[in-house]
């Protein structure tokens, strides 16, 4: 079920989207060598709670495994999503983090995810992180009233092809809102002009993973890695599709 959504509920997004764009950029001052990811997901569950919201990702149910047991998914280097946070994964310097957090605010959802450098990273993790970055406004480019969700598959998967990077299996963008994972899925590889089409008034999560060496990924529980160990990274915004440009609804 796709849903359009009305003004009143548009408001309410945009409200949680905003509790998450702000937490994003303030953890970034918080990224540095010695932080452990328990210690970012503390702050993260204050921010939420003290702007009116809630985590929405603590709770989680995937069946077969124990609900998700915090605020953020802190995924270092070769984790590509969902690694749980923990007193015992200290950042350190040269690391790259992938933060993804969610938020409900009067029955609505909003979320985002960005890595981060911590300290100096080497030259392949800056690049890796800048075309993911890139990949991300790429997809939301193609996210036009009119368009299909195939033209925002095909705008990630060529460029980060292009790359010569590959876009994680079977790990999507989503509608978002309403709940935290509605329809439509969004691949971030596909084909022009095909799937579900676009129309104003849609609420979307677009979020490309992209891994240095395969595409192939390993699941360990929640955690899903690169099969090769090489590094990973992950750029999601929740966005409104309009009749003009989409609205970044999780920019600070
Ligand atoms: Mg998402």
């Amino acid at each position: 079920m796709i849903y359009l959504k009305s003004h009143n509920e548009i408001l309410k997004i945009r409200a949680a989207c905003q509790i998450v764009g702000q937490l994003l950029d303030l953890l970034s001052n918080m990224i540095e060598p010695g932080i452990s990811t328990w210690e970012l997901d503390h702050f993260a569950e204050s921010f939420i709670r003290d702007s009116g919201g809630k985590p929405a990702f603590e709770g989680y149910q995937i069946p077969g495994l124990k609900p998700f047991p915090g605020t953020l998914c802190t995924s270092p280097n070769s984790v590509i999503v969902h690694g749980f946070p923990s007193k015992k994964v200290i950042l350190k310097e040269g690391d790259i983090i992938g933060i993804d957090v969610g938020a409900i605010k009067d029955g609505y959802y909003g979320d985002a995810a960005r890595t981060y450098a911590v300290g100096k990273v080497s030259e392949e993790a800056s690049r890796l992180m800048e075309v993911t970055r890139t990949a991300l406004s790429k997809g939301i480019s193609a996210a036009v009233d009119g368009a299909r969700v195939g033209d925002i598959s095909y705008a990630i998967g060529s460029y980060i092809t292009e790359q010569g990077y590959f876009a994680a299996d079977d790990l999507t963008g989503h509608g978002v809102g309403r709940e935290l994972h509605e329809d439509p899925q969004i691949p971030n590889t596909g084909r022009r002009g095909y799937g579900p089409r676009l129309q104003a008034g849609m609420t979307l999560a677009i979020e490309p993973m992209v891994n240095i060496g395969t595409n192939r990924v390993k699941e360990k529980g929640w955690e899903f890695s690169v099969a090769d160990g090489s590094l990973s990274a992950h750029f999601e915004h929740s966005i409104l599709v309009t009749n003009a440009e989409a609205e970044i609804l999780t920019k600070a």
